[in-house]
């Protein structure tokens, strides 16, 4: 605990805070990491593990915005993919058009990218989830047909619509065009939250145990 710790080489920004395990109470050490992002403003990364029971959680943190806010980008060109993206574990992701939904879940992860890096990722789930269902023709054709549609879209060549809405406010979308307002307090109770939410104010992580997590391509038709 002492002031030593945290001088030296490290960026004043960074520090470290102490917590329990939210899965075996043992003594967790969370990392944080401060970051300016142009045009926008400060972000922190958080990051801890448990060497105990292997608990790992990372997240990131919009310092300037604390409400619940929703994102709305039509992406209609290549200069629209460079658009910043930034996910945090709470952030619940829409393509309208594809009929694509990435909520919060287990495997939900945070992350600091663009569009592009959105549809590539939304590709690699697309393509393994059409794996799942060569049986069913007509769920195979709509997964083929959604890998054609994201590969255009990567090409600049598909225009649709990239919505995140996150009711911690902790993710966004960067661009000049983009359309942003605040969630409503009911649209913000409807997102799912994630299976692990971190509490700024008591630096504490819980475990959601709502089990509302839906498979990512529930919505073939
Ligand atoms: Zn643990």
């Amino acid at each position: 605990m002492s002031a030593e710790d945290s001088s030296g080489a490290e960026s004043p920004r960074s520090f470290e805070t102490r917590t329990s395990c939210p899965l075996c109470q043992e003594d967790l050490i969370i990392k944080w990491q401060g970051d300016e992002i142009p045009y926008f403003g400060e972000v922190m990364y958080i990051s801890t593990s448990c060497c105990n029971c292997g608990f790992r959680f990372t997240d990131t943190m919009i310092l300037a915005q604390k409400e619940p806010m929703r994102f709305e980008l039509k992406v209609e060109g290549l200069e629209d993919l460079n658009a910043r993206v930034i996910r945090s574990t709470s952030g619940t992701i829409r393509i309208p058009e594809l009929g694509i939904d990435v909520e919060p879940g287990s495997v939900s992860d945070s992350y600091v990218t663009n569009i592009e890096g959105i549809l590539q990722r939304v590709q690699s789930v697309v393509v393994t989830a059409t794996g799942w269902v060569k049986d069913d023709d007509d769920a195979y054709a709509r997964g083929l047909e959604l890998q054609d549609q994201i590969e255009k879209a990567i090409a600049g060549d598909f225009p649709l619509t990239v919505i995140i809405e996150d009711p911690l406010g902790n993710s966004a979308i960067i661009s000049e065009k983009v359309v942003s307002r605040k969630l409503s307090a009911e649209e913000a109770g409807d997102l799912h939250s994630g299976m692990v939410v971190f509490d700024v104010d008591t630096s504490q992580m819980e475990v959601d145990s709502s089990d509302k997590i839906q498979p990512i391509g529930n919505s073939y038709k």
